[in-house]
């Protein structure tokens, strides 16, 4: 059997241009090995889809830019020139004529494809290198990157890492430019809502510098927009404060928009926000951390000891209704302290009973103690929280 792959490219005036990008042939009968596209091929087709649609894109992008914005004559072709562009999938040879100046003398754009993309690289290309670098070795993201896609010019780690080192300046120049000449929010927002976290980067061991980066990660989510990341080192704290604030603004922060900060309500993550954010936001208590406090208690319940003869199945079950009420009192009403303090009453005065059983019996209370300090730990920690609580399940 063959097959032909064709494509066809319409213009508004409905003239359609047909090209063949790939035949595929196989024998009558298939054996295991030809059955559908194999991975070579697929790279093949894609290849040469992707390459006839930048190629068509660019030289419609430079046909546009060849008049000339002073006069409207068009100026003369000085060199037929390509250039390698590296495209998702593959490296492709777009045109980039050479112009001769007008002979008004006005300046004009250039119409080569640097103006266009000027790393020569799409910008898809560039966030996977760097999503697949943050996530592996360079090593390894760059052999990935050579497995699944047509050679681009990534076939080297160190060529993986260059690139990579080059985004994350381009990132810290133009945060730089937002700190240095603070700009207004193009279009405030009425309500944004970020969630900050910490997190530690290990660090390889250089003359330079050694111990970890301790790092604090912001999401900004904005209803309507796409979500940003953020992140900054927390030694440089003035720095961090800026940057922070500096990410808010081009996220859509004005001077009425209501922000809602979310995080774990560890003591620093309770007091950064009023710090770094200014007065004007509201901090929340984060759900997804408060239910893997309770949840983590729940793991431990498993290796409290048994005594005796007893059915410590039916004491399970107690406990575990015991965590689901108190789970289920802070998710509907968290803000009320009087049912969920209750809930957590039931459940110590349950484990002490335990406890006192335990010791009678002669066995050791360690983890009954264990149980008991994390209980304690959860509840100080929401009442330290008091006011950053919200009824989760009424939002
Ligand atoms: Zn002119």
């Amino acid at each position: 059997m063959h097959w032909r792959v064709v494509v066809e490219r319409g213009d508004p005036s409905g003239f359609v241009q047909r090209c063949v990008i790939a035949h595929v042939e196989r024998s009558g009968l298939p054996s295991k090995s030809e059955v559908g596209l194999n991975h070579d091929e697929v790279k093949l087709v894609l290849r040469a889809l992707q390459s006839v649609m930048v190629t068509g894109q660019i030289q419609e992008f430079a046909d546009a830019a060849r008049p000339c914005v002073g006069c409207g004559r068009t100026r003369v072709l000085k060199e037929h020139r390509r250039r390698h562009l590296d495209a998702l999938f593959g490296r492709i040879a777009v045109p980039a004529p050479s112009l001769e100046r007008c002979c008004c003398r006005q300046a004009n754009q250039a119409s080569s494809v640097s103006t266009l993309l000027p790393y020569r690289t799409t910008p898809e290309v560039r966030h996977l290198r760097a999503k697949a670098c943050a996530q592996m070795s360079y090593r390894k993201a760059a052999d990935l990157l050579n497995i699944f896609l047509p050679t681009l010019s990534i076939s080297h780690y160190s060529t993986t890492r260059n690139r990579l080192l080059r985004a994350g300046q381009a990132i810290e120049d133009e945060l730089r430019g937002s700190v240095e000449h603070e700009q207004a929010a193009a279009g405030p927002v009425e309500s944004m809502v970020v969630g900050i976290d910490g997190a530690f980067v290990k660090l390889v061991p250089t003359e330079a510098r050694r111990g970890d980066l301790d790092v604090i990660i912001g999401r900004i989510e904005v209803p309507g927009r796409q979500s940003e990341i953020s992140a900054a080192v927390r030694d440089l704290e003035g720095h961090t404060r800026e940057r922070l604030q500096a990410t808010l603004r081009r996220a859509g922060r004005g001077p009425a928009t209501r922000l809602v900060v979310l995080s774990d309500g560890e003591d620093e993550m309770r007091e950064l926000p009023g710090r770094w954010l200014g007065s004007e936001q509201h901090h929340r208590l984060d759900w997804f951390h408060l239910c893997r406090r309770i949840e983590r208690i729940g793991g431990a319940l498993y290796y409290l000891p048994r005594i005796g003869s007893e059915k410590f199945r039916d004491r399970m079950r107690v406990y575990y209704r015991d965590l689901r009420r108190i789970k289920w009192r802070l998710w509907v009403r968290a803000t009320r302290h009087g049912p969920w303090m209750i809930t957590f009453s039931q459940f110590i005065a349950h484990l002490i009973t335990h406890r006192n059983e335990a010791l009678s019996a002669g066995i050791s209370v360690q983890r009954i103690d264990n149980v008991l300090n994390r209980l304690d730990e959860l509840r100080r920690h929401v009442l330290l929280n008091q006011r950053s609580l919200v009824d989760y399940g009424r939002l």
